[in-house]
């Protein structure tokens, strides 16, 4: 950054002294033309007044003007255009001037003046000229410096100047970069602290951003830690029983008629670990999906495909499972509709009473799919309804660890909704029941 703000301020001066300099050599150079030419018309009027050339009148010999003037060139030109006399060649040497703009001008106005370029674009010769009363024409000139030349000259010293500034951009620049970056470092090292403005109203957005993804960052780290404890917590329990009922078995303290409730109780603790490692993998591997591919599917008859075998898990339970509804067309993932059908159906069981009743319904509601499991069984209190989708959490633990909950089956369920860009709702009442509806 700060080489860019460097070579950048450089490059701004250098630019910014390259155009005054060539602005005030065409202005200063203008100038300068002007007063050459002013000051040619005024050397041919003067030799005009003096009556010098009428008074030799054509006896050129007796002129003699080359060395007193010698920045000055006279030329003076008889009236078809032969050049009579020229103080910096002989008069013969020199061809017809008739065609000279300036000449031509004099013979007809009075006075004529141009300025011609030499080849090497170096110098430019000024001419003026006048007609005198006899009818001949004197004509005055000189040589200037061209503007490319003017502006040449000055090279070394825009050079040297140019030098300069680059020397003190550097200090400056450095100087500025120093001032704008630390109050950046500074946020950047209070990027906790709340109270902590920007020093910069335009780096609101970009702090505000930083700091909402660092929050995300602390709590997804938390929950992260959280989930990690909870899942230890949750094998530790089954495993310790398991090994515990394996070293009394082990150690031949248990009766021959008890040995076989031992056996029942690490089956029933081997299969809740299994359970948990399912659900667990199930859990990270929704974390991790990001493109899920989904389908032109029927609600009704993925729900279908569940029901049957969740009827006869219900039926153990002496609790009846309904199934209602019309097709409904869907995109989504079938599997992951089916998932969460089961988990949804398997809490109505699972959380019921003797002889409840579960009813699941399928239908199109404002042209959404809606899904919907009701009971009639324990209810869920209002002030942990909004828990209930928190992983590993449980109402009832106990209840939930005998009928095999995990405590992650509506986390599930969450992010398969979230996964489908549906919402969720939920209405329970203890003792009176629960009922959860999927809008697709
Ligand atoms: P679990 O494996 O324990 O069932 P879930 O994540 O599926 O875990 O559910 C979390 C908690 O929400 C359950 O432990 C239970 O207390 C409560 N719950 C879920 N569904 C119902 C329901 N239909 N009726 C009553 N309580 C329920």
């Amino acid at each position: 950054m700060k080489n860019k703000i460097n070579i950048r301020l450089v490059g701004i001066a250098i630019l910014a002294i390259i155009a005054t300099v060539a602005g005030i050599t065409v202005i200063y150079y203008n100038l300068f033309q002007v007063q050459v030419r002013s000051d040619l018309a005024v050397s041919a009027k003067l030799l005009k007044d003096t009556h010098y050339f009428e008074s030799v009148n054509i006896d050129t010999d007796k002129i003699d003007l080359s060395t007193d003037i010698s920045e000055l060139r006279v030329t003076w030109v008889d009236t078809d255009g032969t050049v009579l006399y020229d103080n910096d060649n002989t008069a013969e040497s020199l061809s017809n001037h008739m065609n000279r703009p300036e000449i031509r001008d004099a013979f007809r106005t009075g006075t004529g003046e141009s300025i011609r370029r030499s080849d090497t674009m170096k110098e430019n010769t000024f001419y003026y000229a006048v007609l005198l009363d006899n009818g001949t024409v004197l004509r005055a000139s000189t040589d200037a410096k061209s503007l490319w030349s003017v502006f040449m000259s000055a090279a070394p010293i825009i050079g040297l100047i140019i030098l300069l500034i680059i020397a003190v951009c550097v200090v400056i620049s450095n100087m500025l970069t120093k001032q704008l970056i630390r109050p950046i470092e500074m946020m950047a090292q209070n990027l906790e602290d709340t109270d902590f403005t920007s020093p910069y109203k335009e780096l609101d957005p970009f702090s505000d951003m930083i700091r909402s993804q660092h929050a995300d960052i602390l709590s997804a780290a938390k929950a992260r830690q959280d989930f990690t404890a909870n899942v230890s917590h949750e094998l530790k329990t089954p495993l310790t029983a398991i090994s515990g009922y394996a070293e009394l078995l082990d150690s031949d303290m248990v009766a021959e008629g008890q040995k076989n409730h031992f056996y029942k109780e690490i089956r029933k603790n081997a299969d809740r670990l299994i359970a948990l490692i399912n659900d667990i993998i199930r859990m990270s591997e929704l974390d991790r999906k990001g493109g899920v591919p989904f389908e032109e599917m029927d609600l009704y008859e993925a729900v279908s495909e569940c029901a049957e075998g969740l009827a006869v898990n219900a039926s153990q339970r002496g609790i009846a499972l309904s199934l209602e509804g019309q097709a409904c067309p869907l995109r989504g993932n079938r599997d992951m509709i089916k998932e969460l059908v089961e988990n949804l159906a398997q809490n109505a069981i699972r959380y019921n009473t003797d002889g409840g009743n579960v009813w699941i319904t399928v239908k199109s509601q404002d042209g959404r799919a809606v899904l919907t499991v009701r009971d009639n069984g324990i209810g869920i209190p209002a002030s942990e309804q909004h828990r209930i989708f928190e992983r590993f959490y449980r109402v009832d633990k106990s209840r939930s660890k005998a009928t095999g909950g995990t405590g992650l089956g509506l986390a599930i369920v969450k992010h398969i909704v979230e996964i489908h860009d549906a919402n969720l709702e939920l209405d329970s009442a203890p003792g009176v029941g629960t009922t959860i509806s999927v809008y697709f």
